[in-house]
């Protein structure tokens, strides 16, 4: 579970994130929607400790900054940042000793999914932008985390990959696991996404529950357009 409660953070004079709170249950996936700017990455860079700010966020009921947290947080930044001179397998193998797993078949069976298992001798620096992003996305689950954030994960990756980052989210769900999905890209959560955050200008404007009873309320769709756009978007 995540839980975020009265974050605020400022660059400077710049408010970022004004006042921000939301939560997310286990089993469920929760995206944080919102225009360029609005102040997604600034606030899944607290919540993976990068950042300084004010209030509170709790990974399963724990403070994000402790070891243990960072134990159960699972982050793929928008950026990939792999180490140059190392390798595929290396990356597994340095993020897998770090988090003390004792599975060591966990990073082949990721690396095979994400059709990366012929580059594993390849240098960080060797690799297409696409492939550091699927290696990034290993390196974040390597250590099976409870709570897994990705930042724009959809950007730059090829469509085998795309489908498989799909299944995956409807398999750390099914496993009961926590997963937040900043994105921009309104239309590649359509299918899987249980709770919506629209963030917009630092603070978040609206949220909605998915497979809500209320057959009035509109859709994820509308409500976007109407909160970045000040009008809803027409048919
Ligand atoms: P998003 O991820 O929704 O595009 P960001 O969280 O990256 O938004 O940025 C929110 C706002 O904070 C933007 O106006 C951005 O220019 C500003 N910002 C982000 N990082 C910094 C920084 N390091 N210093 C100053 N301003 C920043």
């Amino acid at each position: 579970m995540l839980t975020v409660t009265n974050v605020t953070k400022k660059y400077k004079n710049f408010l970022a994130n004004d006042n921000v709170s939301f939560s997310i249950n286990d089993g469920e996936v929760g995206v944080l929607l919102g225009p360029n700017g609005a102040g997604k990455s600034t606030i899944i860079k607290s919540i993976n400790g990068l950042l300084r700010y004010s209030g509170t966020i709790e990974i399963n009921g724990i403070d994000n900054r402790s070891i243990e947290a960072k134990r159960q947080i699972g982050y793929v930044p928008e950026i990939p940042a792999l180490y140059d001179t190392l390798t595929v397998a290396e990356h597994l193998e340095f993020i897998r000793r770090a988090y003390k797993v004792e599975d060591v078949k966990r990073a082949d069976e990721l690396l095979e999914r994400f059709e990366l298992l012929d580059k594993k001798k390849k240098m960080g620096k060797e690799l297409s932008k696409g492939m550091q992003q699927k290696v990034s996305l290993c390196c974040a689950l390597v250590h099976d985390p409870s709570v897994v954030i990705f930042d724009e994960p959809m950007v730059g990756l090829d469509p085998h990959a795309i489908k498989e980052l799909k299944l995956l989210f409807s398999e750390l769900k099914a496993e009961g696991k926590t997963v937040l999905i900043s994105t921009h890209m309104i239309d590649t959560v359509e299918d899987y996404w249980d709770v919506a955050n629209i963030m917009m200008g630092g603070r978040i404007a609206a949220t909605k529950h998915n497979h809500s009873e209320n057959s009035d309320e509109k859709s994820l769709d509308e409500l976007f357009f109407e909160i970045t756009e000040g009008t809803t978007k027409e048919a």
